[in-house]
């Protein structure tokens, strides 16, 4: 996924407004952030494969790291913990660190059977959208949309 994630960044917002917009889209982004540090440090692996899906030649062939479900929980645990210890606000520690979770649930709808559950020899998950162009451009920007709107009625300009 791309942009839907700044979707839930808007909606967390909207029901934390003290939250800065940038802290929550780091959070939801964090993934995509810290995968391509782990690619240039060889810890992570990816071919491109033209056709491989209708958005993306992207072949994620090993990304433990930054992609599986349990380093991620530790990365949303982490994250959390860091909102924490700056700011001593338990429920926005939690939602900065569900922001990070959810990234890997978003992402298992657009990905192939590529994202791990652990690191090692794991199952992988994806429900393959990415393999529907119409389809993935749909869920894609009604999520960036509702996102957005949530965020707009929830907020006023101050000049
Ligand atoms: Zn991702």
């Amino acid at each position: 996924m791309f942009i839907g994630h700044f979707a839930v960044g808007f909606g967390a917002k909207a029901a934390r407004p003290a939250i800065s917009l940038g802290t929550l889209f780091l959070a939801s982004q964090l993934l995509d952030l810290l995968w391509p540090t782990f690619l240039l440090l060889g810890l992570e692996e990816v071919s491109i494969q033209p056709g491989t899906t209708q958005v993306t030649p992207l072949d994620f062939t090993h990304y433990p790291i930054s992609h599986s479900l349990l380093v991620v929980m530790g990365w949303s645990l982490l994250a959390g913990g860091l909102y924490w210890l700056l700011r001593k606000n338990r429920a926005e520690a939690i939602v900065v660190g569900l922001c990070v979770l959810s990234h890997w649930l978003l992402d298992v709808i657009m990905h192939q059977p590529d994202l791990p559950l652990y690191p090692g020899d794991s199952p992988r998950m994806g429900l393959g959208l990415w393999n529907s162009l119409v389809g993935s451009m749909v869920v894609e920007v009604s999520l960036f949309v509702a996102g957005v709107v949530v965020y707009a009625r929830s907020t006023t300009a101050t000049d």
